[in-house]
């Protein structure tokens, strides 16, 4: 155990700080080293931990929020469990207007946690007072002493991942690290952790992971929004349907597109290969990984991070079913995982 045994005053102490993990098997033929940032050890497993807590924290040093002050995203996902878990220890109330697409799944884990849920349709316009963004915005406006969280257009998102992420990583790969790939939805991450290690060295290469059907990647290229990239795709949390002020696009050299599919079959195999239970997302970075490896971008001596942001037991209706892979036409029916279980 490299590990000191230690006693924690509560859960959120443990937000942070998460290991750097080698990886072997999958990049054994690749030229460089490559480790992931593995973000599922926080906690709420998952990266999102770091900005609920930060701007929870943040609007108490500025004396915005006191203890039985009221909390609201809107968000079933990760950034939601987050919310809800720091407002557990410190005290808060904590809505979250979710859509009627989130899984009856989500909704109990987030109910677990404490949370007040609104269910919202999912089929109107965000501009219609029923959407999760209008119902947030009037909740918002009635209930006094509440903060809207508003991860995609909030700054302090970025702050997190730049006093926390970027600095242990730089730590971690002792000022070695040569390329950073990360997954873009917010932008906060990337951008946070690009700001911080591109002070300390500019000519670290920063390389943002987007979806086929998500507008941030031509957004990059041509600083124009254009609505044809848009169409709708399974990968929960990459990519997006807007351009987030939580986007710092001059700090990302470029972005990489990735396919459902093999962002799906890439996250089952770290699994397999790696023993690390880990998101869609996950995949998703490690494809582009694979993706940048065959367009030649690294060479022996590179010291590559990719952000593995969230743990696979939040996909086990998605990815790591093989019946919702047989569904998707992932899978030729004949190489279902099945065949490992022996039925007595
Ligand atoms: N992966 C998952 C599973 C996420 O929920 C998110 C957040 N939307 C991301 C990656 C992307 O992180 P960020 O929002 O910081 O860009």
């Amino acid at each position: 155990m490299k590990q000191d045994i230690q006693v924690f005053d509560n859960v959120l102490e443990l937000i942070g700080r998460t290991p750097l993990i080698k990886l072997n098997r999958m990049t054994e033929d690749f030229e460089g080293d490559f480790y992931a940032k593995v973000e599922a050890f926080n906690p709420g497993h998952s990266s999102k931990d770091r900005i609920a807590l930060h701007i929870i924290e943040e609007a108490e040093r500025q004396g915005i929020l006191t203890p039985g002050d009221t909390i609201i995203e809107t968000t079933s996902g990760n950034t939601g469990f987050s919310i809800a878990m720091v407002s557990i220890i410190k005290g808060y109330e904590c809505i979250l207007a979710v859509s009627s697409k989130s899984s009856a799944d989500k909704i109990d884990m987030l109910k677990s946690m404490g949370a007040q849920v609104y269910v919202c349709p999912a089929n109107v316009s965000a501009d219609d007072s029923r959407s999760y963004y209008q119902v947030a915005k009037r909740l918002h406006n009635e209930i006094k002493g509440s903060i809207y969280i508003n991860q995609y257009f909030n700054q302090l998102n970025i702050d997190a991942h730049y006093n926390t992420t970027g600095p242990e990583i730089w730590t971690q790969t002792e000022k070695q690290i040569t390329h950073l790939v990360a997954c873009s939805g917010t932008g906060g991450t990337i951008s946070g952790i690009a700001k911080y290690l591109k002070e300390k060295n500019p000519s670290i290469k920063i390389i943002g992971v987007d979806a086929f059907g998500s507008v941030l990647k031509k957004y990059h290229e041509t600083r124009e929004f254009d609505d044809k990239e848009i169409y709708p795709y399974r990968i929960e949390g990459l990519g997006k349907n807007l351009i987030p002020t939580a986007t710092d696009f001059d700090l990302i050299d470029k972005f990489v597109k990735v396919t459902d599919e093999e962002s799906a079959h890439t996250a089952r195999e770290i699994a397999k290969n790696e023993g690390l239970f880990v998101g869609y997302t996950s995949g998703a970075a490690m494809q582009a990984l694979k993706q940048l490896e065959e367009a030649g971008e690294f060479k022996k001596g590179d010291k590559v991070v990719v952000v593995f942001p969230d743990h696979g037991s939040r996909y086990m209706s998605k990815v790591y079913s093989d019946k919702w892979m047989e569904e998707q036409g992932f899978f030729d029916s004949k190489t279902i995982a099945s065949e490992k279980i022996q039925y007595v």
